[in-house]
């Protein structure tokens, strides 16, 4: 049997859509160790893998990147400085014990194509989110000017990084090269996904329990509405007091996740109807769902899917945005303006979209789309075809 590592960055919303194809993996009889920080160790144990923790640069770095063209020359110096400094832990994490193959997030966790390069072992790259081609890209938010003198700095940076590593700029912005690039969507999701070939493979999300986010137990007489923005751009008390002025007199239970940076106590005195949590065990809550309102992370996206739960999508930043854009396309919810969301329209989107017809046919549609997809399987049986010397 063989040893598999998972890279994965900091964020919560890169982590959680691995964790099905590690166990899976592991299910099968392979060894699965995470490069991951000790915040997660609770998540790895869930799929049963071990962790080799990391330390990392991006605790406490002041507001997450937004990705737009004015600060990706600063996202692009915040991946760079953490690949410096996590990559020597993770080979010392390793030494003696090296991997047979490497999982790694092509969009965060560039150090995990470098410790790959330096095994010499199969590199797949692990997308948890949308993928660009010359067909759809997400240049179409974000407008990059890649002629701007800090842009220019920062990619050159990266090309002396992949170099010294016998790589180049696009092995690591793009995972250019890397032996499967995983798609944790189903193609029907990915905008022109007919145009991706391989080594492309849309394997839809890859969920497991995770009996560590902890228990909830559902109403009995209401409807459930959830509300999380997710674990990064979350920080918008206005919203959120937005969601309890709207439900306040309405016939739903409200389960609030806030987030680590809001004071419950700022949203002033609840109904019994109306839960505040700084997290919830999202995927139970989804289960007794009738609607989500998400900021559209794609890892709450796919979740939201996999459940078959209709979303308002509120996004927070741009990748949030061409989510949420294709939810609406899609007729899998509404989308929402992020800086315009007021009571009376949130309420009627929530109405709208778990009462719709249309709606919940698409979201039948795009729900065997996601179990054709494959899920953990699919994704395993690409990554042991790797191992066993197929390509
Ligand atoms: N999550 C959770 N409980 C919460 C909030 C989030 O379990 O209260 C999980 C959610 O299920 C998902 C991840 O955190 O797996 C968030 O990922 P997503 O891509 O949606 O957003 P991000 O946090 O990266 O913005």
């Amino acid at each position: 049997m063989s040893h598999v590592a998972v890279c994965v960055p900091v964020g919560t919303g890169h982590v959680n859509p691995t964790l099905g194809v590690a166990a899976e993996l592991v299910a099968r009889g392979h060894r699965v160790s995470y490069a991951a920080t000790a915040a997660h160790a609770d998540r790895v144990a869930d799929a049963g893998a071990r962790l080799v923790p990391y330390r990392t640069t991006m605790v406490g770095a002041g507001a997450p990147p937004q990705f737009t063209a004015r600060d990706m020359h600063h996202a692009m110096d915040v991946a760079l400085r953490e690949t410096q400094y996590v990559l020597p832990q993770v080979l010392s994490g390793f030494r003696g014990d090296e991997p047979d193959l490497v999982l790694h997030d092509a969009t965060m966790a560039w150090w995990g194509r470098l410790a790959a390069a330096t095994w010499s072992v199969p590199v797949v790259a692990g997308w948890p989110n949308l993928v660009g081609n010359r067909h759809w890209s997400l240049n179409r938010y974000v407008r990059l000017n890649p002629m701007h003198p800090k842009v220019l700095l920062a990619l050159w940076r990266a090309h002396r990084l992949a170099r010294r590593h016998g790589l180049n700029v696009l092995n690591l912005l793009q995972s250019a090269g890397a032996d499967a690039q995983l798609v944790f969507l189903p193609r029907e999701f990915q905008y022109a996904g007919d145009t991706f070939g391989p080594p492309y493979v849309f394997v839809g999300p890859c969920l497991i329990e995770r009996p560590s986010d902890g228990d909830w137990q559902p109403p009995r007489d209401r409807r459930v509405v959830l509300v999380s923005l997710g674990t990064a751009y979350h920080d918008r008390l206005d919203i959120f007091r937005t969601c309890v002025a709207a439900f306040r007199d309405a016939p739903w239970h409200v389960v609030l996740a806030v987030g680590d940076k809001i004071d419950p106590a700022e949203l002033g005195p609840v109904p019994a109807h109306i839960e505040v949590h700084a997290a919830v065990p999202q995927l139970k809550v989804l289960s007794h769902a009738a609607a989500f309102i998400s900021h559209a992370g794609m890892g709450s996206t796919m979740e939201s899917l996999a459940f078959g739960v209709p979303i308002v999508a509120v996004p927070q930043m741009t990748e949030q945005q061409a989510n949420a854009d294709r939810i609406a396309e899609l007729g899998l919810g509404v989308r929402l303006s992020p800086t315009a969301v007021n009571t009376e329209g949130l309420r009627a989107a929530v109405e709208e979209v778990a009462t719709s017809e249309r709606v919940a046919a698409n979201m039948r549609d795009m729900q065997s789309r996601v179990g054709a997809a494959g899920g953990a399987r699919a994704a395993a049986d690409v990554l042991e075809g790797l191992l066993e010397g197929r390509p």
